[in-house]
């Protein structure tokens, strides 16, 4: 290094330096989806969670789609046609507010939105996407059932087509997030031919979502049942492009990559509440975060929450780069929703009782990231995924 060389300042948001590797573009995506969460998400959120609710969030989901978040990283129709590393930034964002915001998104823009994008017929696309992708109208996507989560294979929900070509739909999804609120649910099916994705009016006779309450965990989210009882839909209402598992599964690889980003921005929320809780608590005459102990937590937090950034960016540039494999994804979103959740508890004991707190959100991360471990893909599944790429053994059964 030559000896006139001027290191830049250590930067603790950045320890790393890993903006070095965001254009300028990025950034401004990356500031105005943080301005927007700072503004209509964090003075509310605590109390939405503490009521289970998400007040206004047809209003959220508009002003969502004024600023290019819905659908985000497609091209077309509306659609922002942002950079996948661009799409991750503002998932990380939208969760360093709360996890329930972030899974609006993504269930709109990754799931219900991606499927149509994809596997959509032209006249699908032209009619769902413009008003999806500025919020004026909400998906859902019913892949789970009651009886059939990680295994979506046996799913029950089945799809006939009767004499005259239209199909008749009936069946019951469980955990589906936006349900009650969506105007489209993309619902996928067993028919004759293996599974088929079907676009679904939310107002079609048969078709109900009632909400799932008691819920510890994304509270500040809309989850629902979907009961169909013999909707029936027009022949063209199959989404034409796809038939089998590798429909819903490839829509699902979108959001887990969106999650790999998203977990770390809950990841961050807490990290610095525990932070500055640590440099203004004093026991025994002095701040907390004078404790060699406490600094170990902080240090290894760090580590890792940096670590899982610099994988997200990883994985956000081979998706750029059309090169990002289903194995690397579950390889981000194992390991980066693994580590928030232990972030997050970390932070809560260098809060004390406080931890416990919704005037800190340091729980209300902890608990929303339990749901995030477990959807799209539990830990299990995704440990098997990589398990077989590793071995070439399948042993999900
Ligand atoms: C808040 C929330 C929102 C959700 N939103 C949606 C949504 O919008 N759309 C949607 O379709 N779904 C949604 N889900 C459902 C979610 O995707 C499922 O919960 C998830 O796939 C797991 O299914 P399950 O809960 O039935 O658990 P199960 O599949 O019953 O699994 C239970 C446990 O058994 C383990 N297990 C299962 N099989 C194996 C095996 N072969 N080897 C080892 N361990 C195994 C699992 O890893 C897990 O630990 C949501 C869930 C939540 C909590």
């Amino acid at each position: 290094m030559a000896a006139s060389t001027k290191l830049p300042a250590f930067d603790p948001a950045d320890p790393l330096g890993i903006d070095d590797l965001l254009d300028p573009e990025d950034l401004a995506v990356r500031d105005t989806v943080r301005g927007w969460a700072a503004d209509r998400v964090l003075p509310h959120v605590a109390d939405w969670y503490e009521k289970g609710e998400l007040p206004g969030i047809r209003e959220l989901a508009r002003e969502l789609g004024s600023i290019g978040a819905l659908g985000m990283s497609l091209d077309g129709y509306g659609c922002a046609g942002a950079s996948a590393v661009q799409y991750g930034l503002a998932c990380l964002e939208l969760e360093a507010a709360d996890s329930g915001i972030r899974s609006l998104v993504s269930v709109q823009g990754s799931l219900a939105m991606y499927a149509v994008h994809r596997f959509g017929s032209e006249e699908q696309k032209q009619t769902w996407l413009p008003r999806m992708a500025a919020g004026e109208v909400i998906g859902c996507f019913g892949l789970t059932e009651p009886d059939h989560g990680s295994d979506p294979a046996h799913m029950r929900t089945r799809a006939k087509r009767d004499a005259g070509g239209d199909w008749v739909l009936d069946g019951r999804k469980m955990w589906i997030t936006n349900g009650s609120v969506a105007g489209v649910a993309v619902v996928w099916a067993q028919t004759e031919e293996g599974i088929r994705g079907f676009v679904v009016p939310t107002d079609s006779p048969g078709f109900s979502a009632p909400e799932i309450k008691h819920k510890w965990s994304l509270r500040a989210s809309v989850t629902s049942e979907l009961v169909m009882d013999g909707v029936r839909l027009p022949a063209d209402a199959v989404l034409p492009e796809v038939t089998g598992l590798r429909g819903p599964l490839s829509c699902l690889s979108h959001a887990r990559y969106g999650i790999v980003w998203g977990s770390m921005g809950a990841a961050r929320s807490s990290f610095e509440a525990a932070v500055e809780y640590a440099k203004s608590r004093e026991q025994f005459g002095r701040p907390i975060g004078g404790f060699q102990l406490t600094q170990a937590k902080l240090a290894d937090m760090a580590v890792e929450l940096h670590k899982g950034i610099l994988l997200a960016h990883h994985l956000g540039r081979r998706m750029d780069a059309g090169r990002l494999r289903p194995e690397q994804v579950s390889f981000g979103k194992l390991n980066n929703v693994r580590e928030a959740i232990d972030i997050c508890r970390t932070a809560r004991t260098i809060l004390g009782a406080n931890g416990i707190s919704l005037e800190y959100p340091v729980m209300r991360h902890a608990t929303n990231l339990e749901s995030v471990l477990t959807y799209e893909g539990t830990v299990e599944m995704h440990q098997l995924v990589l398990g077989k790429a590793l071995t070439g053994l399948d042993a999900f059964r």
